[in-house]
Protein backbone atom coordinates (compact mmCIF):
# COMPACT_ATOMS: atom_id res chain seq x y z
CA UNK A 1 0.00 0.00 0.00
CA UNK A 2 1.01 3.44 -1.01
CA UNK A 3 0.47 6.58 0.39
CA UNK A 4 -1.69 7.36 -3.15
CA UNK A 5 -4.09 4.42 -2.57
CA UNK A 6 -7.54 5.79 -3.16
CA UNK A 7 -9.17 4.72 0.68
CA UNK A 8 -12.78 3.17 -0.18
CA UNK A 9 -15.92 1.69 1.56
CA UNK A 10 -18.31 -0.10 0.15
CA UNK A 11 -22.15 0.28 0.87
CA UNK A 12 -24.27 -3.27 0.27
CA UNK A 13 -21.41 -5.74 -0.32
CA UNK A 14 -23.03 -8.76 0.09
CA UNK A 15 -25.08 -7.55 -2.92
CA UNK A 16 -24.67 -8.96 -6.57
CA UNK A 17 -22.85 -5.83 -7.39
CA UNK A 18 -21.57 -5.00 -4.00
CA UNK A 19 -19.71 -8.45 -3.72
CA UNK A 20 -18.32 -7.82 -7.66
CA UNK A 21 -17.24 -4.05 -6.07
CA UNK A 22 -15.23 -5.42 -3.12
CA UNK A 23 -13.15 -7.93 -5.50
CA UNK A 24 -12.22 -5.47 -8.09
CA UNK A 25 -11.42 -3.12 -4.90
CA UNK A 26 -9.22 -5.65 -3.22
CA UNK A 27 -7.82 -6.69 -6.73
CA UNK A 28 -6.39 -3.06 -7.98
CA UNK A 29 -3.56 -1.87 -6.49
CA UNK A 30 -4.01 1.49 -5.99
CA UNK A 31 -7.51 1.18 -4.16
CA UNK A 32 -7.61 0.30 -0.48
CA UNK A 33 -10.97 -0.97 1.09
CA UNK A 34 -11.58 0.46 4.57
CA UNK A 35 -14.56 -0.28 5.55
CA UNK A 36 -18.18 -1.60 4.27
CA UNK A 37 -21.50 -0.47 5.38
CA UNK A 38 -24.62 -3.03 5.67
CA UNK A 39 -28.06 -3.10 7.05
CA UNK A 40 -26.42 -6.53 9.03
CA UNK A 41 -23.86 -7.74 10.60
CA UNK A 42 -22.35 -4.60 12.72
CA UNK A 43 -19.16 -5.08 14.48
CA UNK A 44 -17.94 -8.47 11.99
CA UNK A 45 -15.96 -8.53 9.33
CA UNK A 46 -16.13 -9.01 6.05
CA UNK A 47 -13.85 -12.12 6.44
CA UNK A 48 -16.26 -13.28 8.72
CA UNK A 49 -18.78 -13.85 6.02
CA UNK A 50 -18.39 -16.94 3.79
CA UNK A 51 -18.52 -14.68 0.40
CA UNK A 52 -15.27 -12.89 1.73
CA UNK A 53 -12.72 -15.21 3.54
CA UNK A 54 -9.78 -12.40 3.24
CA UNK A 55 -10.68 -9.89 3.59
CA UNK A 56 -10.41 -8.11 6.88
CA UNK A 57 -12.17 -5.16 6.94
CA UNK A 58 -14.92 -3.62 9.12
CA UNK A 59 -18.37 -3.44 9.21
CA UNK A 60 -20.82 -1.14 10.21
CA UNK A 61 -24.39 -0.80 10.25
CA UNK A 62 -23.76 3.28 11.43
CA UNK A 63 -22.67 5.31 8.28
CA UNK A 64 -21.08 8.22 10.25
CA UNK A 65 -19.23 5.88 12.65
CA UNK A 66 -17.70 4.24 9.30
CA UNK A 67 -16.86 7.51 8.13
CA UNK A 68 -15.16 8.57 11.56
CA UNK A 69 -13.28 5.20 12.03
CA UNK A 70 -12.37 4.33 8.65
CA UNK A 71 -11.40 7.84 7.13
CA UNK A 72 -12.45 6.78 3.18
CA UNK A 73 -11.87 8.87 0.09
CA UNK A 74 -14.27 7.09 -1.75
CA UNK A 75 -17.87 5.88 -0.77
CA UNK A 76 -18.99 3.36 -3.79
CA UNK A 77 -23.32 2.43 -3.47
CA UNK A 78 -24.84 -0.34 -4.68
CA UNK A 79 -27.99 -1.15 -2.05
CA UNK A 80 -31.79 0.46 -3.04
CA UNK A 81 -32.45 3.99 -3.97
CA UNK A 82 -33.69 4.84 0.37
CA UNK A 83 -30.73 3.90 1.63
CA UNK A 84 -28.44 4.63 -1.41
CA UNK A 85 -30.19 8.47 -1.16
CA UNK A 86 -29.61 8.63 2.89
CA UNK A 87 -25.50 7.27 2.30
CA UNK A 88 -24.92 9.94 -0.16
CA UNK A 89 -26.02 12.41 2.13
CA UNK A 90 -24.22 11.04 4.94
CA UNK A 91 -20.99 10.59 3.00
CA UNK A 92 -20.85 14.37 1.37
CA UNK A 93 -21.50 15.73 5.52
CA UNK A 94 -18.06 13.77 5.93
CA UNK A 95 -16.32 14.81 3.35
CA UNK A 96 -16.45 11.74 1.54
CA UNK A 97 -16.62 11.57 -2.20
CA UNK A 98 -19.93 9.38 -3.18
CA UNK A 99 -19.96 6.84 -6.15
CA UNK A 100 -23.25 6.00 -6.69
CA UNK A 101 -24.12 2.67 -8.51
CA UNK A 102 -27.59 2.60 -7.25
CA UNK A 103 -30.30 3.19 -9.77
CA UNK A 104 -33.94 5.02 -8.84
CA UNK A 105 -32.61 8.19 -7.89
CA UNK A 106 -34.85 11.27 -8.84
CA UNK A 107 -34.10 13.94 -11.26
CA UNK A 108 -35.04 15.78 -8.10
CA UNK A 109 -32.56 13.92 -5.88
CA UNK A 110 -29.93 14.38 -8.26
CA UNK A 111 -30.73 18.40 -8.63
CA UNK A 112 -30.71 18.07 -4.56
CA UNK A 113 -27.65 16.28 -4.07
CA UNK A 114 -25.52 18.51 -7.13
CA UNK A 115 -26.58 21.47 -4.63
CA UNK A 116 -25.11 20.03 -1.66
CA UNK A 117 -21.85 18.83 -3.67
CA UNK A 118 -21.56 22.38 -4.81
CA UNK A 119 -22.28 24.35 -1.80
CA UNK A 120 -19.17 21.76 -0.12
CA UNK A 121 -17.13 21.42 -3.33
CA UNK A 122 -16.89 17.60 -3.19
CA UNK A 123 -16.89 15.36 -5.78
CA UNK A 124 -19.86 13.03 -6.58
CA UNK A 125 -20.82 10.57 -9.26
CA UNK A 126 -24.24 8.76 -10.00
CA UNK A 127 -24.16 6.48 -12.33
CA UNK A 128 -27.09 4.62 -14.02
CA UNK A 129 -24.66 2.31 -15.81
CA UNK A 130 -21.18 1.14 -15.07
CA UNK A 131 -20.83 -0.88 -18.51
CA UNK A 132 -18.67 1.47 -20.47
CA UNK A 133 -20.78 -0.20 -23.56
CA UNK A 134 -23.97 0.57 -22.32
CA UNK A 135 -22.60 4.02 -22.04
CA UNK A 136 -21.56 3.80 -25.79
CA UNK A 137 -25.03 2.52 -26.22
CA UNK A 138 -26.69 5.77 -25.16
CA UNK A 139 -23.86 8.17 -27.58
CA UNK A 140 -24.72 6.32 -30.00
CA UNK A 141 -28.52 6.44 -29.68
CA UNK A 142 -27.94 10.42 -29.25
CA UNK A 143 -26.61 10.22 -31.97
CA UNK A 144 -28.77 8.58 -34.55
CA UNK A 145 -32.03 10.22 -33.01
CA UNK A 146 -31.00 13.41 -34.91
CA UNK A 147 -31.71 11.40 -37.93
CA UNK A 148 -34.11 9.05 -36.75
CA UNK A 149 -36.62 11.11 -33.83
CA UNK A 150 -38.90 7.61 -33.39
CA UNK A 151 -37.43 5.60 -31.04
CA UNK A 152 -38.63 3.09 -28.74
CA UNK A 153 -36.32 1.30 -26.01
CA UNK A 154 -36.72 -2.18 -24.90
CA UNK A 155 -34.24 -2.96 -21.61
CA UNK A 156 -34.81 -6.43 -20.18
CA UNK A 157 -33.50 -7.59 -16.69
CA UNK A 158 -33.48 -10.33 -14.15
CA UNK A 159 -36.53 -10.53 -11.92
CA UNK A 160 -34.79 -9.14 -8.84
CA UNK A 161 -34.70 -5.86 -9.79
CA UNK A 162 -37.12 -3.40 -8.20
CA UNK A 163 -37.25 -0.33 -10.58
CA UNK A 164 -38.93 -0.29 -13.57
CA UNK A 165 -38.15 1.04 -16.12
CA UNK A 166 -34.21 0.72 -15.27
CA UNK A 167 -31.82 3.81 -14.78
CA UNK A 168 -30.43 3.44 -18.17
CA UNK A 169 -33.41 3.30 -19.88
CA UNK A 170 -34.26 6.65 -18.50
CA UNK A 171 -31.05 8.19 -19.04
CA UNK A 172 -30.99 7.00 -22.64
CA UNK A 173 -34.67 9.01 -23.08
CA UNK A 174 -33.31 11.87 -21.74
CA UNK A 175 -30.30 11.85 -23.76
CA UNK A 176 -32.37 11.34 -26.50
CA UNK A 177 -34.67 14.50 -25.49
CA UNK A 178 -31.78 16.70 -25.67
CA UNK A 179 -31.58 16.23 -29.64
CA UNK A 180 -35.40 16.07 -30.79
CA UNK A 181 -37.26 17.11 -28.24
CA UNK A 182 -40.65 15.80 -27.46
CA UNK A 183 -42.54 14.23 -29.87
CA UNK A 184 -45.45 12.26 -30.27
CA UNK A 185 -45.37 9.05 -31.58
CA UNK A 186 -47.42 5.88 -32.95
CA UNK A 187 -51.15 6.83 -33.92
CA UNK A 188 -52.61 10.19 -32.68
CA UNK A 189 -55.96 8.07 -31.77
CA UNK A 190 -54.37 4.72 -30.59
CA UNK A 191 -55.64 3.04 -27.50
CA UNK A 192 -54.70 0.60 -25.00
CA UNK A 193 -56.59 -2.78 -24.94
CA UNK A 194 -54.57 -3.96 -21.90
CA UNK A 195 -53.27 -1.13 -19.41
CA UNK A 196 -49.19 -0.84 -19.96
CA UNK A 197 -49.43 -2.25 -23.54
CA UNK A 198 -47.66 0.58 -25.46
CA UNK A 199 -45.11 1.02 -22.31
CA UNK A 200 -44.00 3.75 -19.97
CA UNK A 201 -43.58 7.09 -21.86
CA UNK A 202 -41.15 10.00 -21.55
CA UNK A 203 -41.61 12.74 -24.23
CA UNK A 204 -43.31 10.89 -26.37
CA UNK A 205 -40.79 7.56 -26.73
CA UNK A 206 -41.67 4.28 -25.24
CA UNK A 207 -39.53 2.65 -23.30
CA UNK A 208 -40.60 -1.34 -22.57
CA UNK A 209 -39.47 -3.34 -19.38
CA UNK A 210 -38.52 -6.71 -19.50
CA UNK A 211 -38.12 -8.44 -16.26
CA UNK A 212 -37.19 -12.40 -16.10
CA UNK A 213 -35.43 -14.65 -14.88
CA UNK A 214 -31.81 -15.56 -16.59
CA UNK A 215 -31.70 -11.78 -17.91
CA UNK A 216 -28.89 -9.35 -16.27
CA UNK A 217 -28.77 -6.57 -18.11
CA UNK A 218 -29.80 -5.77 -21.46
CA UNK A 219 -31.04 -2.35 -23.67
CA UNK A 220 -32.34 -2.48 -27.17
CA UNK A 221 -33.24 0.90 -28.70
CA UNK A 222 -34.79 0.78 -32.26
CA UNK A 223 -34.94 3.60 -34.24
CA UNK A 224 -38.11 3.87 -36.99
CA UNK A 225 -37.33 5.89 -40.23
CA UNK A 226 -38.92 5.82 -43.84
CA UNK A 227 -38.25 2.13 -45.14
CA UNK A 228 -35.44 1.63 -42.79
CA UNK A 229 -34.63 0.56 -39.08
CA UNK A 230 -31.95 0.47 -37.18
CA UNK A 231 -31.88 -1.24 -34.08
CA UNK A 232 -28.84 -0.93 -31.07
CA UNK A 233 -28.19 -3.27 -28.66
CA UNK A 234 -25.94 -3.98 -25.54
CA UNK A 235 -26.30 -6.73 -22.97
CA UNK A 236 -24.28 -7.38 -19.73
CA UNK A 237 -23.32 -10.95 -19.54
CA UNK A 238 -22.07 -10.90 -16.19
CA UNK A 239 -21.73 -8.13 -13.70
CA UNK A 240 -18.21 -7.66 -13.74
CA UNK A 241 -19.15 -5.84 -17.14
CA UNK A 242 -19.78 -2.73 -14.56
CA UNK A 243 -16.56 -2.96 -12.82
CA UNK A 244 -14.56 -0.74 -15.60
CA UNK A 245 -16.42 2.07 -14.92
CA UNK A 246 -16.69 1.40 -11.44
CA UNK A 247 -12.92 2.27 -10.87
CA UNK A 248 -12.58 4.82 -13.75
CA UNK A 249 -15.67 6.33 -11.50
CA UNK A 250 -13.60 5.77 -8.09
CA UNK A 251 -10.27 7.11 -10.01
CA UNK A 252 -12.32 10.53 -11.66
CA UNK A 253 -14.56 11.54 -8.33
CA UNK A 254 -11.02 11.99 -6.53
CA UNK A 255 -10.59 14.86 -9.53
CA UNK A 256 -14.05 16.57 -9.41
CA UNK A 257 -15.45 19.29 -6.66
CA UNK A 258 -18.83 18.73 -7.86
CA UNK A 259 -21.91 16.10 -9.00
CA UNK A 260 -21.20 14.59 -12.18
CA UNK A 261 -24.30 12.24 -13.73
CA UNK A 262 -23.69 9.70 -16.01
CA UNK A 263 -20.75 8.13 -16.83
CA UNK A 264 -20.64 9.14 -20.00
CA UNK A 265 -19.57 12.52 -18.86
CA UNK A 266 -16.22 11.37 -17.78
CA UNK A 267 -15.55 9.27 -20.65
CA UNK A 268 -13.24 10.70 -22.85
P1 LIG B 1 -28.86 -6.64 -4.33
O1 LIG B 1 -28.18 -7.91 -4.72
O2 LIG B 1 -30.25 -6.70 -3.78
O3 LIG B 1 -27.91 -5.90 -3.28
C1 LIG B 1 -28.29 -4.83 -2.46
C2 LIG B 1 -27.56 -5.00 -1.15
O4 LIG B 1 -27.80 -3.87 -0.32
C3 LIG B 1 -28.08 -6.23 -0.34
O5 LIG B 1 -26.97 -6.93 0.21
C4 LIG B 1 -28.90 -5.59 0.77
O6 LIG B 1 -28.96 -6.39 1.92
C5 LIG B 1 -28.10 -4.33 1.00
N1 LIG B 1 -28.81 -3.29 1.72
C6 LIG B 1 -30.15 -3.05 1.79
N2 LIG B 1 -30.39 -2.00 2.60
C7 LIG B 1 -29.18 -1.58 3.05
C8 LIG B 1 -28.77 -0.55 3.92
N3 LIG B 1 -29.67 0.25 4.52
N4 LIG B 1 -27.46 -0.39 4.17
C9 LIG B 1 -26.55 -1.20 3.58
N5 LIG B 1 -26.88 -2.22 2.76
C10 LIG B 1 -28.18 -2.40 2.49
O7 LIG B 1 -28.91 -5.64 -5.56
P2 LIG B 1 -27.83 -5.45 -6.73
O8 LIG B 1 -28.23 -6.25 -7.91
O9 LIG B 1 -26.45 -5.58 -6.18
O10 LIG B 1 -28.11 -3.93 -7.12
C11 LIG B 1 -27.90 -2.88 -6.19
C12 LIG B 1 -28.27 -1.56 -6.87
O11 LIG B 1 -27.37 -1.32 -7.97
C13 LIG B 1 -29.69 -1.54 -7.46
O12 LIG B 1 -30.23 -0.25 -7.32
C14 LIG B 1 -29.44 -1.85 -8.93
O13 LIG B 1 -30.47 -1.37 -9.77
C15 LIG B 1 -28.15 -1.10 -9.15
N6 LIG B 1 -27.34 -1.53 -10.28
C16 LIG B 1 -26.58 -0.57 -10.86
C17 LIG B 1 -25.74 -0.87 -11.90
C18 LIG B 1 -24.89 0.22 -12.48
O14 LIG B 1 -24.12 -0.06 -13.43
N7 LIG B 1 -24.96 1.44 -11.99
C19 LIG B 1 -25.68 -2.19 -12.38
C20 LIG B 1 -26.46 -3.18 -11.77
C21 LIG B 1 -27.28 -2.83 -10.71
P3 LIG B 1 -30.21 -7.43 2.12
O15 LIG B 1 -30.11 -8.38 0.99
O16 LIG B 1 -29.97 -8.03 3.47
O17 LIG B 1 -31.46 -6.58 2.08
Amino acid sequence: MTENNIRIVVSGPRGKMGREAVHMITRTDHFQLVGAIDHKYDGKLLSDLEEFPDVDVPIFTDSDLCFSSTKPDVLVDFTNPEAGMRLAASALNNGIRPVIGTSGFTEESVHHFQKIAEEKRIGMIIAPNFAIGAVLLMKFSQMAARYFPDVEIIEQHHDKKLDAPSGTAIKTAEMIRTVRGDKQQGHPSEKELLTGARGAELSGMRIHSVRLPGLIAHQQVIFGGEGELLSLRHDSMNRSSFMTGVRLAVETVMTLDTLVYGLENILE
